[in-house]
């Protein structure tokens, strides 16, 4: 058996004549959902369709559970989770990649709109890690929904169409920038400065009216009210997320790499749904986790620091035979799983960041990391090389082009995932997915190669682990 992994193989050249013309088309999916899905809801909703297309039922329309069947269960709109029932009796576990369908942005606040220097703007709160300074001078779009107190839900979605308008943050220009440049980059740009630029037209009946205020701010609360029907309060109920008004396109002459925002985690969120869908007759129940709140801890109700997995596998039993603890707690640690996030490659304009013998290269497959956290591996999962083991040999047989990389060197900062989140119910698990450049910023860069080497991996594991 050859060793394709340790970076030793180009996963260009590592794959076949048809699997570099099955390339091309993955890929091309893959941006058309990268401009479908930017929030995690628009996210959740493209799964849902595409699931349903598919042959998958939705969970409350189960009566009771058979092997080959596929099952969509749709949480709060937020999270997610499909799978294909196996051979083997649930009780002996799942095979479960989990990925996240959150990405970081710029939300708006609870009372957004203000009026200064003659502009209505919008007031956020950023979610996630961002570098602040990347999000001024770029064009913004605002997706979400606002919720009426009749319950009633406008969705939001303004940017993204070729003759909508869209919104920005301005930047200082240079000439007047000296104070600013002379700063920290981290404080250059502060929370409080990204605020949005939202309009400048007057309310018709005051305008040039002499020693009475113009109504700006006012006048796109009227618009807002007659063209969208959300009032000032509304934003009280709402969830509002500004993010880049750019299209994923592909990068380079030879087409080799995407750009686009929210790859982290939607690349891997795309490429586990697709092997999913691909799995048949599993023997052991394939299992995707679409999570949310990974950016910012896994917190929350549609997190997977909350009782979110139990009560999925709950909901399973409860339609094969009956749930109890036990059941519900030996099936989740019989279960084996990839934590399906991204990982930053190794980028030649900041090597300096990178251990060159130990980081991701782009192109050089799916990477597969032990463990990430910060100072010393703290909050990371650190995966057994026993299980290790058991996942490269997988990778191997079915001819996964595969790397190991881990993120960064030592004292340069580190990260988490939700490894350590599903490490808690006894299960094995490890980090695998796809390197990224510039992760995090408005306009992260996958390889091409890298993303069908993870849609076939996921496909590996789910289809076939033991
Ligand atoms: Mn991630
Ligand atoms: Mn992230």
């Amino acid at each position: 058996m050859s060793n394709t992994g340790k970076r030793e193989k180009n996963a260009w050249l590592g794959l076949s004549e048809p699997e570099r013309n099955g390339v091309f088309p993955l890929c091309k999916e893959y941006l058309e959902f990268l401009n479908t899905a930017k929030t995690e809801r628009e996210t959740v909703a493209y799964l849902r369709r595409e699931a349903l297309k598919n042959g998958f039922v939705l969970f409350q329309e189960v009566d009771s559970l058979a092997p080959g069947q596929k099952i969509f269960m749709d949480y709060k709109g937020k999270a997610a989770i499909a799978l294909v029932v196996g051979e083997q009796p649930l009780d002996e576990g799942f095979n479960l990649v989990a990925s996240h369908v959150d990405t970081p942005r710029i939300d708006l606040k609870g009372a957004p709109l203000y009026e200064n220097a003659g502009m209505a703007l919008f007031k956020t709160h950023y979610y996630g890690g961002i570098k602040k300074y990347q999000w001024p001078g770029m064009p913004l779009a605002m997706h979400g929904v606002v919720v009426k107190k009749n319950g009633q839900i406008i969705e939001v979605n303004i940017g993204e169409a070729e003759d909508d308008p869209v919104f920005t943050i301005t930047d200082l220009l240079v000439h007047l920038a000296k104070d600013q440049m002379e700063k920290k980059m981290s404080e250059g740009i502060t929370g409080e400065d990204l605020n949005i630029l939202v309009g400048s037209l007057p309310l018709e009946e005051v305008a040039g009216d002499e020693g009475q205020a113009v109504k700006i701010k006012e006048a796109i609360s009227k618009i807002l009210c007659q063209r969208y029907d959300i009032e000032d309060d509304d934003f009280t109920s709402a969830e509002i997320q500004m993010v880049p008004a750019i299209k994923a396109r592909e990068i380079g002459f030879d087409r080799s790499l995407i750009g686009g925002y929210g790859q982290d985690d939607r690349v891997c969120v795309f490429t586990s749904f697709k092997a999913l869908l691909e799995v048949s007759a599993p023997q052991r129940t394939a299992l995707c986790v679409f999570a949310d709140k990974e950016e910012i801890g896994s917190v929350g109700n549609t997190g997977l620091r909350s009782f979110l997995l139990e009560n999925v596998i709950a909901d399973l039993f409860n339609k094969s035979g009956g749930a109890d603890y036990y059941r519900v707690m030996k099936a989740l640690r019989c279960s084996c799983a990839l934590s399906a996030d991204v990982n930053g490659a190794l980028d030649p304009n900041y090597e300096q960041a990178f251990d060159k013998l130990n980081s991701a290269l782009v192109g050089r497959g799916v990477c597969l990391t032990k463990y990430t956290g910060s100072r010393g591996k703290s909050e990371s999962n650190d995966a057994h090389p026993e299980y290790l083991a058991r996942v490269r040999c997988l990778f191997d047989d079915n001819g996964v082009i595969w790397q190991i990389g881990e993120l960064g060197k030592v004292d340069q900062g580190g990260g988490g995932t939700v490894a350590h989140f599903l490490s808690r119910f006894g299960m094995d698990v490890v980090d695998c997915g796809v390197a990224l450049l510039g992760m995090h910023s408005p306009f992260e860069v996958a390889s091409k190669a890298d993303v069908y080497s993870a849609y076939k991996a996921y496909r590996a594991f789910m289809q076939e682990f033991k």
